[in-house]
Formats: structure tokens, C-alpha cells, sequence
């Protein structure tokens, strides 16, 4: 028999679990030792040595290694075997890069990876999807991927979008009675749900049937496979940058080459000298560079636990100009007390901190026993029924599993003495409507002892006021008159007025006779008797009034989006500086009335939204994109994908978010905080700043290096460096200081400058005249080195040649330390970035081996020099650098 023809008991016994209890760990251990884990089978990787292979392909390599061809067959052995070995040293940089970024990525992925609830021991537990075994009960709710095949045994309203298996995306409304007929399409399964399957609407528990490449999604996974490769933009440039750059190197090469050959240079030396020019001048490592500092950026956010899932993102975060920010649990810290509590007129206070169930009731200062009021014991029995929150205890601190602000309605209950288990053997819940944002209200179908039955809401505030009909006000039922109505609305703008998010309850008495099964949400949840109101405090989290005011500094304009009260909205976002005098506050209802164009009108000079529904913030996100800003837009619930999706920089939230917003995201808050969001655009922007430093630094060396042969040919001097000499620096010594500026710090203004125009060119802001004006006098100064050194020793060109190689590559490492800072060389301290003067160090020792260590010297043409040589040597190398750094202190002192 299939599971999906069972009966719910004999799935229980086939599959040899416990509705109640789940499986037990040794269970859990025995099934995975026999079926392994929950995972489709990936496709084959690119092995390390194929990896390794692969970093040879490039056509400058492929050109470098004929030339060794051609030298091994003219004899010259030595050329051909040093040539061998920096193209190996560099072909190892470049693997070793390539392994660190891909493992990065990988880790990234896996820290996305998707959860579930299982129940385990007895107990609801959240673990990695991969560690579901077949006879777990999962349990999952709108917004959730469903992590494995499973027969459902229970289901609230459950609907679940199974485009990916069947391509219908019209959701199919989930049941748990027995299917008859073998053949059954998995579209008809209604009482089955697959792997990888979303769910859009209300909440069910399933036994697990299959998991990995048994389920359904297994089946077919051989077509996911193709995995996305991703690159960013500015990839994409450096990539359209890199053609450009090989034609200008081929052409500036053939001319040094042509006018070498002229001048009467050997056709053999010339040829070498060209393909070395042509090595150094394409900046092949640039690519590889920019992907490693891709990946440590988004390891360094990792730590500040923002998740980067679309590399992309990393650079546009940097040109973000507005962030829209969710209030609760994002601008605040979602750890809801009651405070206040209204009905029919009268206000009581409750008294404790946080989840702790401890407090008193008071009312007018003066303590009172809550069961000595039939208002206030319906209020908070109501509350405490409809709701699902569970409170525990993690270490000292009392934590809420489940929806905070129903926690804080349950504390509030416990500490009037009441107990949900007690109230659920009084009542018993036949149906409930899950809380959704749009609707704003969740109801539940109950009934007593007795058999009488009524329906519970509770909800925001104005939106169950205006479904009710009768208020109770104090021992009766009053109608709704106008007046009524004014009085209730007053004591909700006076709640909400002191920052408190509120809850309203309300009931509907129901017929004996009426099936809860046929009953809609929009039956139950009209005609309505409001009871009162419960508010409860969230208090902002302390970071983030300096983060919204770093951002303001940083010409990023903060948001507040809010499914919240207005008053409630407005008052929170005062607090944190997001309101300031002149903003305006749009409500969700205006919203309604607008469209993309009439908001675009008005939408800069709002700064809170309130009472919106998560399809207002794909309104939103469009009509700032139209205005030219970069949006990042936070958002946790299925109806937020869209604008998520739409949005710049779609961000969703770690702990609080379903699934389908991370999938939707670009970036995922591991702690919900909107703090994270700031310090992952400074990562940003420091991340686009230290790749403007590295290309800066790269091509720079290579304008010197092309300029230093270019001119000595056209003045017909002899060679200033040997070939080997070319590629040396260009290969080795520049790759570790480049490597370490990627990993700079940012400079101290980079959160005060406006954000980054997202079409602005890699060369732009000075950038440009920066690497030829550099280059151009490294280029230069080389020359002049040379040409004293060649003077002094008129018969030793191999000595000149040693000085013009020390002054290059000492002007380069000197120059590295101008390119940490968009200002000068002077604007930061040098030891800033221990890596970069350890990457100097060496490269330093590097060429110092190769100038004086007699087994090198054969190979580098090199001789060594003396003492007095490296004045000289300083004096030229220093001067590419200072030279322009005058200016700084010209400008400074204006
Ligand atoms: P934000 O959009 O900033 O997260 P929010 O949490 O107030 O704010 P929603 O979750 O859409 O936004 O909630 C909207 C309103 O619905 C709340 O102001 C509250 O009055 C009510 N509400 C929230 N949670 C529940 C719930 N579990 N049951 C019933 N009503 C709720």
C-alpha cells in the first residue's frame, strides 16, 4: 500500500515512529547508519590537480611557455628552465587562491544551508535539513521549504506552491485524510508533501517517507544540478578591462620590440623581452585577486554575521542609499512585555521585566488579582489560548520558543496565575486561522466542556475593532455605536502613543450545531465582540540609533517599514532619530490609494511606513528605484519575497526569516539586527575600496615597467632590465603586497563619503590619472637609475641592469603604501596593515636573493651591488611616491 492510501495510524506503524514522541536519537543514529543523510547527490567538483591544470590554460601562460620552447631549443637552458619556474610559483599563487575562495564559498553555502523542526525525544528541536531520517516528524509553517518527502498528519489551512516538481504554481490546499487510487499524479497528492516545495499558507506536521535521492525532488535532481556561477559586475568590467588592456600591451610590445630590433638588439633578446613585457603589462593575476578579496570580505561579514549569498551583492551594498527596515525585531530588540492592558474603559498595569513570570496587575497604582475582574481574566485567557508560544528556560534567562509577541502574552497570563495546559483541558481548540501580515489577525475555532462553542481573534488593534459589531464594557455587551467606537480608538492611539505595540482579543459566540470544518476565516472573523486590549513594550535595540545615524552620515537614508500602529510606528522611530521634523509618515491604507508614480512624488521625504501589508513594500522598493536610489529592503515572510527579490539588495532575516525570503535575498542577517545591515555596507564599500587599491597598485607597476623598456629603446640604449628581470617582479614580487591590500582596512572617512554611483567606472575619482601619473614616473625614475648606474660602469650593463631592477621593484613596494589611502601616502600610518609590511618583507628578501645569492645570479643576470648603489637606488625609488604626495600637503594646507 502507498502511504498516501493510510490510514495516519498505520503510517505511525510502518514507518515505526510516535506522533507524541518522534524518533529517539539512537533511532535517529541507526537509520542514518543505514540510509545516510538527506542530501541530493552533488555533481562531480573540479578535482584539485584538474584545478591545479587549469591556472596554465591562460593564453599569456600558453605564449610564455612557447618561448621557453623556443629558448630550450636555441640553448639557452637556463632562460627556459627560470622561465618554467616562475610560471610554476605562479601557477601555485593562483591554485592556492582559487582553493581559498572556492572553499570560502562553500562554507557560505553550507552556513545557508536550510533547517527544520523535528521532533526528537519528545522534544520540537531545529537542525540542518541534511539530518532528517525517514520516520521523523517535521513540522512546518508558511514560508518554510519542506525539507524531505512526507505523509501529512495534520494541517491548519496548509497550502504549498509545488512549482518546482510539478511546474503549477497555484498552490495546492493540503489535507491529511487517505487517498484512494495507486496511480495517483504527485499534483493530486493531497495529502503528501515534497522536497524542496514551499509553503505559502498555514502550518502542518508530516511524517517523513523518503528523504535524499528516494524523494521525489531526488528523482529529478540530475536537472538542478547546473550550478549558477556568479559574477559581479565589476567582474564583468575587469573582464572587458582585461581585453582592452592585451590589445594596448600587444601594440605597445610590438612597438618596443620593433624600434629594439631597429636600434640593433638581437632578434632572440628582443623576442623575449617582448613576450615578458607583454606578460607583465596584462595583469592576468587581477581576476583571481579580485575573487579572493570577494571571498575574505564575505568572510570578514560572516563574523559580523551578515551572510552574503549572492556574491554581486557584496558590491553593490557599497552604493546602497536607502535602507527599509522592518521595525519589530530589526530596529527592535522583539523581547515583548505586556505593560498595559484595556477594557471597557479602564487601564491596568502589569509589573516585571522581560519573559520572566513574575508580576502584579495594578490598577490606578493600586495592586489588584486579576480573577477578580471578568474583563481582564477574559483578556488574558483569550490571549493565552490563542497562541502558540511556548515559554522555557535557557540557563538563568527565561527565552519564548515561538512567536514573541504571543510570548509575551502568554507571560502575561502566567503571571495572572492562569496555565495553558489547565485552559487546554477546559478547551479544546477544533480549528485554527494562522496569523498572517496581511490579514493581521489569527483566530481559533473552540470549545468548552459543555460543548459550547465560540470563536477567539486576536489581532491588530483597528482591524479587529472595525470587524467588531458589540464592545464589552465592563459586565455587558454595548453596540458599537460611533461613540463606542471613538472610546476604543482613543484608548488604542493612547496605548500606542507610548511606543507600545498592541494586541486586540475579541470573540464570537458560535452555534452548537455550525462544522468548524467548513467555516472560512472570513466568516469567523466578522461580527465580532471586542474584549480590550493588551500592550507590551519592545524596546529598541541600543545599537542601532548610532548605526541609523552613522548611515545618515554615510548619505544612507533610513526606512522604517511597519506592519505596526502609526502612533506606535512614530513614536519608535523618533526614539532612533529615523523621524526626524520635516519626514512625513505614510500609512498602509494611503498606500492602497497611490500608485508607483504618485508615490515616487512624495516617497523621499517619508521616512516611516506604518500599518503596511508586505505587498505595500514592493510599492515601495519601485518607487525609491525610480528616484535613482540602491534599496535595501529587510523583510522575513513569504509575502516579502517579491520586493525582496525586486530590491538592490534583498535582505532577509537569519532567525525570524522563512525560507523562502533567504532564498529570495541577497544578504541574511544571522542575528535580525538592522546594526548588521550597516556594518555590511561599510564591509562593502571597504571591499570595493581595497579592489580600487590593488588594481591601482597592479597597473601602475605595469605602466612603469612597459614605460622604463619603451623609452630606453627609443633612446637606443641597451636593455635597462633583462627579461627574466620582467617577469620576476611581475610575478612573484607584486602578487603578495597586492594580495595584502585586499585585505586592508578601510579608511577612517569611508562611512562618511556619499554612496558610490552603482554605474561609476573603475578608473573613476582620480583612479586613473593616479596609475599613469605613478606609473609613468616609476617608469621614469628606473630609467634615471639605470642610466647613472651605466655611467658609473660603463662596460658592465649587467650592474646598471641589477640597479634598475633593485629601483623598479623598491619603487613599487614603496608606491604599494600610497595606494592604501584615496589621499596620500601620508594619510595613514604604515603599520596599519601588518600584512602588507610583511608582504613588502619579503618581497623584499626575495629580490635581495636574487641580487646577491651567486646560485640566482646566472639565472637574473644579475651581479651584486654595493652599498653606495642602494642611495641611489632609494633616492630614484622614492621619488614616484613623494613626489605627488606633495601636493597632498599643498592641498592640506589651503
Ligand atoms: P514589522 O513589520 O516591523 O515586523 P509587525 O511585527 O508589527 O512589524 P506584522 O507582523 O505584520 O508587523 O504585524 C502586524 C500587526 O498584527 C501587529 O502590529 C500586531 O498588532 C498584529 N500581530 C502581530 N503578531 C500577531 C499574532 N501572532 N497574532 C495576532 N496578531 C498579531
Amino acid at each position: 500500500m502507498n502511504y498516501h492510501e493510510m490510514r495516519e495510524e498505520d503510517i505511525e506503524q510502518t514507518l515505526s515512529t510516535n506522533y507524541e514522541q518522534g524518533l529517539s536519537l539512537d533511532e535517529v543514529k541507526k537509520r542514518r547508519n543505514q540510509f545516510g543523510f538527506n542530501q541530493l547527490e552533488e555533481a562531480e567538483k573540479q578535482s584539485a590537480i584538474l584545478l591545479f591544470f587549469s591556472q596554465f590554460k591562460d593564453f599569456m601562460v600558453l605564449v610564455l611557455l612557447a618561448a621557453t620552447l623556443i629558448s630550450g631549443i636555441l640553448g639557452e637552458y637556463l632562460d627556459a628552465i627560470a622561465i618554467i619556474a616562475i610560471v610554476l610559483v605562479n601557477g601555485f599563487l593562483g591554485f592556492f587562491q582559487e582553493r581559498k575562495a572556492e572553499k570560502s564559498l562553500q562554507a557560505l553555502k553550507e552556513l545557508s544551508a536550510p533547517q527544520v523542526t523535528v521532533l526528537r525525544d519528545g522534544q520540537w528541536v531545529k537542525i540542518p535539513s541534511k539530518e532528517i531520517v525517514v520516520g521523523d516528524i517535521i513540522r512546518f509553517a508558511s514560508g518554510d521549504r519542506i525539507g524531505a518527502d512526507v505523509r501529512l498528519i495534520q494541517s491548519n489551512n496548509l497550502e504549498v506552491e509545488e512549482s518546482a516538481l510539478t511546474g503549477e504554481s497555484v498552490p495546492v490546499a493540503k489535507k491529511t485524510n487517505p487517498l484512494s487510487g495507486v496511480s495517483m499524479s504527485l499534483g493530486d497528492l493531497e495529502n503528501m508533501a515534497f522536497m524542496g516545495t514551499m509553503v505559502t499558507r498555514g502550518n502542518g506536521i508530516g511524517a517523513v517517507t523518503a528523504i535524499g535521492m528516494k524523494t521525489a525532488m531526488g528523482q529529478i535532481a540530475d536537472m538542478l544540478q547546473k550550478a549558477e556561477v556568479m559574477i559581479t559586475p565589476l567582474q564583468r568590467r575587469l573582464e572587458q578591462l582585461g581585453k582592452i588592456l592585451i590589445t594596448v600591451a600587444l601594440v605597445l610590445t610590438a612597438l618596443v620590440v620593433g624600434v629594439g630590433v631597429i636600434q640593433g638588439h638581437d632578434i632572440y633578446t628582443m623576442f623575449l623581452a617582448g613576450v615578458s613585457l607583454a606578460v607583465a603589462a596584462i595583469p592576468e593575476g587581477l581576476p583571481a585577486i579580485v575573487t579572493v578579496a570577494l571571498s575574505l570580505g564575505v568572510q570578514r561579514m560572516i563574523k559580523k554575521k551578515a551572510i552574503v549569498r549572492k556574491l554581486p551583492a557584496v558590491e553593490t551594498l557599497g552604493c546602497a542609499s536607502v535602507i527599509c527596515s522592518d521595525k519589530t525585531g530589526t530596529l527592535t530588540q522583539n523581547k515583548m512585555t505586556v505593560t498595559d492592558l484595556w477594557s471597557g474603559g479602564k487601564t491596568w498595569t502589569v509589573s516585571g521585566t522581560g519573559y520572566e513570570p513574575k508580576g502584579h496587575f495594578f490598577y490606578r497604582e493600586d495592586k489588584v488579582l486579576p480573577n477578580k475582574d471578568k474583563a481582564l481574566q477574559q483578556l488574558l485567557t483569550f490571549g493565552m489560548l490563542c497562541n502558540h508560544a511556548e515559554l522555557k528556560t535557557k540557563g538563568e534567562e527565561f527565552v519564548i520558543d515561538g512567536d514573541p509577541t504571543e510570548g509575551a502574552l502568554l507571560v502575561a497570563g502566567i503571571k495572572a496565575g492562569l496555565h495553558r495546559e489547565s485552559l487546554l483541558q477546559q478547551f479544546s481548540i477544533e480549528k485554527e486561522f494562522p496569523f498572517d501580515s496581511s490579514r493581521k489577525m489569527m483566530s481559533i475555532i473552540v470549545s468548552d466542556q459543555n460543548g459550547k462553542r465560540f470563536a477567539v481573534t486576536k489581532g491588530a488593534p483597528d482591524v479587529v475593532l472595525g470587524r467588531a459589531t458589540s464592545v464589552l464594557w465592563g459586565d455587558k455587551l454595548q453596540h458599537k455605536s460611533q461613540e463606542v467606537h471613538a472610546n476604543v480608538e482613543k484608548a488604542i492611539g493612547e496605548l500606542a502613543s507610548n511606543a507600545l505595540r498592541n494586541i486586540a482579543i475579541a470573540y464570537k459566540p458560535l452555534d452548537r450545531s455550525s462544522s468548524s470544518h467548513t467555516m472560512t476565516e472570513t466568516e469567523i472573523e466578522k461580527d465580532l465582540v471586542f474584549i480590550g486590549l493588551q500592550g507590551m513594550i519592545d524596546p529598541p535595540r541600543p545599537e542601532v540609533k548610532e548605526a541609523v545615524r552613522e548611515c545618515g552620515s554615510a548619505g544612507i537614508k533610513t526606512v522604517m517599514i511597519t506592519g505596526d500602529h502609526v502612533i506606535t510606528a512614530k513614536a519608535i522611530a523618533k526614539q532612533l532619530g529615523i523621524l526626524r521634523t520635516h519626514d512625513k509618515v505614510l500609512q498602509g491604507h494611503e498606500l492602497n490609494n497611490m500608485d508607483v508614480e504618485e508615490l515616487e512624488e512624495v516617497v523621499e521625504n517619508v521616512s516611516v511606513f506604518a500599518r503596511v501589508s508586505p505587498a505595500h513594500k514592493l510599492k515601495i522598493v519601485k518607487a525609491l528605484q525610480n528616484r535613482g536610489h540602491i534599496v535595501a529592503m529587510t523583510g522575513d515572510g513569504v509575502n516579502d519575497a517579491p520586493a525582496i527579490k525586486t530590491a538592490d539588495i534583498g535582505v532577509a532575516m537569519g532567525v525570524t526569516g522563512t525560507d523562502v525570503a533567504k532564498e529570495s535575498s541577497s544578504l541574511v542577517l544571522l542575528d535580525d539586527n538592522f546594526a548588521t545591515i550597516k556594518a555590511a555596507i561599510q564591509e562593502g564599500r571597504n571591499i570595493y575600496e581595497n579592489i580600487r587599491k590593488f588594481i591601482r597598485y597592479l597597473l601602475a607597476s605595469n605602466v612603469g615597467e612597459i614605460l622604463v623598456m619603451l623609452f630606453a629603446m627609443i633612446l637606443a640604449l641597451p636593455l635597462p632590465l633583462v627579461p627574466i628581470q620582467i617577469l620576476w617582479v611581475n610575478l612573484v614580487t607584486d602578487g603578495l603586497p597586492a594580495m595584502a591590500l585586499g585585505l586592508d582596512k578601510p579608511e577612517e572617512d569611508v562611512m562618511k563619503r556619499k554612496p558610490r554611483h552603482p554605474k561609476e567606472g573603475v578608473f573613476s575619482r582620480g583612479l586613473g590619472w593616479k596609475v599613469v601619473s605613478r606609473g609613468f614616473l616609476i617608469g621614469i625614475a628606473t630609467l634615471l637609475a639605470f642610466i647613472f648606474a651605466y655611467k658609473a660602469h660603463p662596460n658592465h650593463l649587467a650592474y646598471a641592469q641589477t640597479v634598475a631592477f633593485a629601483t623598479l621593484v623598491m619603487a613599487q613596494l614603496i608606491h604599494v603604501f600610497d595606494c592604501r589611502s584615496e589621499k596620500s601616502v601620508f594619510a595613514r600610518n604604515p603599520f596599519g596593515n601588518m600584512y602588507l609590511v610583511w608582504a613588502v618583507l619579503s618581497s623584499l628578501v626575495l629580490m635581495l636573493l636574487v641580487i646577491y645569492l651567486p646560485s640566482l645570479q646566472p639565472i637574473f643576470h644579475t651581479v651584486s651591488i654595493e652599498w653606495k648603489d642602494w642611495l641611489l637606488i632609494l633616492g630614484f625609488s622614492s621619488v614616484p611616491t613623494f613626489l605627488l604626495a606633495g601636493s597632498f600637503f599643498a592641498r592640506k594646507k589651503q
